[in-house]
């Protein structure tokens, strides 16, 4: 049977698998991220024991798929213009594609988790910081680059003065709403540390629903899974999708709002998903 091989590069860790899917992976380990020659001297050792078909990347970014490289805007400095599915190929020997790690979590979901049978779905991640990925007609978003919805404009709820955390752009979506821009705003050392009933909770639903009515409104997704460490919060999701509702004020239905169904696996999985395409 051909075994394929999926990398989740994250800004701490690389998760790398060999195998064909959920249930069915022969090999898996951890790799801490540090420079590309380092970590990626650990990851050609990991694959080489194993006969592969090829191999599929879902990678921090923002990246270039077409050109298979990370770009030189990436907050990871060691990593600026790596080119990535080139050093994996020639690790390998066998073909490497390269997407964003959310693209790849929504291919995990399309074809194990949520998302199986819906070709028009999203995933957005809330985390340390917020990325979006997902599919339109069962293909993946991808075009000048790939989607980069963190990093959209949103209205300010009245009496928010966080001035937001985005290195680059201060309040967007990801610098008014991700985990950074939580423990930030409400002097907290973890998003975890916020309890039920903070009013943390119901302001990050409101910005997290004015980003997914954005895109309910723009690419007109049936599913949005939302995903990440912020929203494990128990309610979360249920008041988000509350505040979508009232904000689309029925123009349009509202999209179906989800938690992924493989967790925290939907990235490494995703990537091994790529790789089988
Ligand atoms: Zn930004």
């Amino acid at each position: 049977m051909a075994l394929y091989g999926g990398i989740e590069a994250g800004g701490t860790k690389f998760i790398c698998a060999v195998g064909t899917g959920p249930g069915a992976l022969r090999d898996e380990t951890e790799i801490p991220t540090t420079t590309p020659a380092e970590t990626m001297q650990r990851v050609g050792e990991f694959f080489c024991g194993h006969r592969l078909k090829g191999v599929g990347i879902g990678s921090f970014g923002p990246v270039d798929p077409a050109q298979g490289v990370i770009t030189r805007y990436t907050p990871k400095l060691g990593w600026r213009g790596f080119k990535f599915r080139e050093t994996v190929e020639r690790l390998t020997g066998v073909p490497a594609v390269l997407d964003t790690d959310v693209n790849a979590a929504a291919m995990g979901e399309h074809r194990w988790g949520a998302a199986q049978d819906t070709p028009d779905f999203l995933y957005l991640t809330v985390g340390t910081g917020i990325g979006g990925g997902g599919m339109a007609n069962g293909r993946l978003l991808h075009g000048l680059v790939h989607p980069e919805m963190g990093h959209i404009r949103v209205p300010r709820h009245p009496g928010d003065r966080f001035s937001g955390s985005c290195p680059t752009h201060g309040d967007c979506l990801e610098g008014l709403a991700c985990g950074k821009a939580m423990e930030q705003r409400w002097n907290a050392p973890r998003v975890q540390d916020l309890p039920d009933g903070h009013p943390a909770w119901n302001l990050e639903a409101y910005y997290l629903a004015c980003g997914v009515v954005n895109f309910v409104c723009t690419v007109s997704p049936t599913l949005v899974i939302l995903g990440g460490g912020v929203m494990k919060r128990r309610g979360l999701l249920s008041a988000v999708r509350r505040e979508v509702r009232q904000l689309l004020k029925g123009y349009v239905p509202c999209a179906r709002l989800s938690a992924p169904k493989l967790g925290g696996r939907a990235g490494v999985l995703g990537a091994l998903a790529l790789a089988a395409a």
